[in-house]
């Protein structure tokens, strides 16, 4: 264990007490939140406790009067530019939990994103959202109507986050590294030694386990509908105003929802596997995913979505949040195992589990770019 001692107040309460809020509230607007995370995530990165004591500061404690001392020789030295506080990131929740924020506060939160300069990278992404839905539609949505539907209850938190980060562009990938001095290497993809960016992951990175997701989010839909989605960052963001069209023959009721939570789902994975392989596994390729366990984890993300959607046709949910059973029957059907063997309703049925399904993995098809 590890045990800390200091004079402030303000560091114990923020870091035992407020973190918990600040956190759910995406850090927006708290001061110094770049050295809480940072703190944080290394405090959770640890296997044993880590334990905090107050002293009153300048009265004789020998070690608080060293790191007295030493603080104001730090002080005194010229100011440096970027301190890396290298924040364990995947001990961090990303981005704020959207339904405890307010509107003003989403406003605060999205002035604090322009600050770092992503003001226009979020004007071209909603551009591209735009721009694909009208591809796909044939209308183009308000910006104000692409930032509601992130907020569609199909989405779960983690995907309303997730596609609320993408509008934003706010990944710390790519360009993000450009100014950190001794980590500009970091901006280039460790597989393709291009400039990393959140469009070069989720669409045209050589990883394989970004394929294979994609294939087996495709063959899902190939095997419900014959339909064949088109994946782009645009197609993503917008998954929510994204209808599949009719198809001749096999066309099914269903598939544009089933469409959005493959799709968001699948690019949510994506970038969990890409920063777990650069932040856990390190370079060499033989511990990266394997095809085995990238098959097995989209399978269980989707299965956990399936058992979400039937555990919300309880009748014991609230009507608000509840859906129709009839609703989340024509979302699955198709894809279902063993569908034949089980009652039309399966939802009252033990273990229904999505198929297995096998990727497409002879052929790249998103490989266009
Ligand atoms: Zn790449």
């Amino acid at each position: 264990p590890v045990h800390i001692i200091t004079d402030s107040k303000y560091c114990i309460e923020g870091i035992v007490n407020h973190s918990p809020t600040w956190e759910a509230k995406g850090w927006i607007g708290v001061a110094n939140k770049e050295w809480f995370q940072a703190i944080i995530s290394w405090a959770r990165a640890r296997a044993a406790l880590t334990t905090f004591e107050w002293v009153k500061g300048h009265s004789g404690v020998p070690g608080n009067e060293e790191a007295d001392r030493l603080a104001a020789e730090g002080a005194r030295k010229p100011p440096v530019g970027n301190i890396l506080l290298n924040p364990k990131e995947r001990f961090l929740l990303n981005g704020a939990q959207i339904s405890t924020l307010d509107q003003k506060t989403i406003y605060r939160g999205i002035k604090d994103l322009e600050q770092i300069n992503t003001r226009r990278a979020t004007a071209h992404h909603l551009q591209l959202t735009k721009a694909a839905v009208l591809f796909n539609t044939g209308l183009i949505p308000t910006s104000a109507r692409i930032w509601m539907t992130i907020r569609h209850k199909n989405n779960r938190r983690l995907i309303q986050t997730f596609l609320w980060r993408l509008l934003h562009n706010a990944f710390r990938c790519g360009e993000w590294w450009k100014n950190i001095t001794g980590f500009e290497e970091r901006k280039l993809c460790g597989i393709c030694q291009e400039v990393e960016s959140i469009d070069h992951i989720l669409t045209k990175c050589k990883s394989p386990a970004r394929q294979i997701v994609w294939n087996l989010a495709r063959a899902a839909l190939q095997k419900k509908a014959n339909h064949d989605p088109w994946i782009s960052l645009g197609t993503i963001m917008g998954a929510n105003l994204i209808e599949a069209p009719p198809a001749q023959g096999k066309q099914r009721p269903g598939t544009s929802r089933l469409q959005t939570i493959l799709v968001t789902e699948s690019a949510y994975l994506i970038w969990k596997i890409r920063c777990e392989r650069v932040i856990d596994r390190g370079p060499d390729p033989a511990n990266w995913h394997s095809e085995e366990e990238t098959k097995r984890l989209w399978h269980k993300t989707i299965n956990r979505r399936l058992q979400a959607d039937i555990a919300l046709t309880h009748p014991r949910v609230p009507t608000t949040k509840r859906l129709k059973a009839k609703e989340v029957l024509n979302t699955w059907s198709g894809i279902i195992k063993d569908e034949d063997l089980l009652p039309d309703n399966w939802i009252t049925a033990a273990g229904v589990l999505v198929g297995d399904l096998n990727p497409l993995t002879e052929r790249f098809i998103l490989d266009h770019g």
